[in-house]
């Protein structure tokens, strides 16, 4: 007899619903869970008890986390999307097809996902990956968008730093 339960789960990226099989040993397939916002929902005043604790949970679907994962090839990248958030900080629109307004929300979303690529543990990604969602609300809010962008790039920056001590040698 099967140990294995089936547990449904929306992807905070697409929104599509992700059906997790949960093992006995504890594992988990079918999605990618990296953690609850409760907590930081709760800090900012914007936490709901009337819905269920598992709607605070960040899933992500196999596609999106794929896709999320080859858009970040290397540091190169890396530091392209760093120079951008800087250029854009001065007032350049580095991306002239996206509306300049839509721009803070490619920057920050392409640097989270850097992050998450290279399993980011400063201080700076563990605080932005875990308020992801409502940093990103923020910025589309038009809210807090500097301050947002800024430990962005500090995030950016210590794991500029951190690879650039792992490349030596
Ligand atoms: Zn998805």
């Amino acid at each position: 007899m099967s140990e294995t339960a089936v547990i449904r789960r929306k992807c905070s990226v697409c929104g599509r619903e992700i059906p997790v099989k949960l093992h006995s040993d504890g594992t988990y397939e079918g999605g990618h869970y990296f953690g609850s916002v409760k907590e930081a929902m709760i800090e900012l005043g914007r936490y709901d008890p009337k819905r269920p604790d598992e709607e605070y949970e960040y899933w992500e679907c196999e596609e999106c986390f794929k896709e999320a994962s080859e858009r970040v090839k290397n540091r190169d990248e890396m530091e392209k999307l760093y120079i951008d958030i800087t250029r854009w900080e001065m007032g350049f629109n580095p991306y002239p097809h996206v509306p300049s307004d839509k721009v803070p929300i490619l920057l920050f979303d392409k640097g989270v996902k850097m992050l998450e690529k290279h399993n980011a543990q400063s201080h700076y990604a563990r605080k932005i990956l875990s308020r992801k969602n409502i940093l990103r609300r923020q910025i589309s809010d038009g809210d807090h968008v500097l301050v947002v962008i800024d430990e962005l790039r500090c995030a950016l920056h210590s794991l500029l730093d951190s690879e650039e001590g792992a490349s030596e040698g």
